[in-house]
C-alpha cells in the first residue's frame, strides 16, 4: 500500500484515535490497527477495520461525553 499523499510506502501499525459518534459524543478507539506513511502523518484505515469499528461505534450507548475503548476485532 502507498502513501495517497507523498506516494511513500505506508506501514501496518496500532494507533490511539478519536471517533465523534454525535454532538456530544466522542469515541477513543485505543490500539487501532492502521497504516501509517513512513514520510509524512498520512493513516488509513482498512475496510475490514473500518466495519469493526462502525460496530463498536454503534454499541456505544452515547451517555457519556468522552468514550475510551480497546480496540478488539
Ligand atoms: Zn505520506
Amino acid at each position: 500500500m502507498k502513501c495517497t499523499v507523498c506516494g511513500a510506502q505506508m506501514r501496518s501499525t496500532t494507533s490511539d484515535l478519536p471517533f465523534k459518534t454525535s454532538d456530544q459524543t466522542i469515541v477513543i478507539l485505543k490500539s487501532l490497527p492502521v497504516l501509517q506513511c513512513e514520510t509524512c502523518a498520512q493513516y488509513l484505515i482498512e475496510n475490514a477495520v473500518l466495519g469493526r469499528v462502525d460496530q463498536i461505534l454503534a454499541a456505544v450507548d452515547g451517555a457519556a461525553e468522552l468514550e475510551i475503548i480497546r480496540y478488539a476485532a
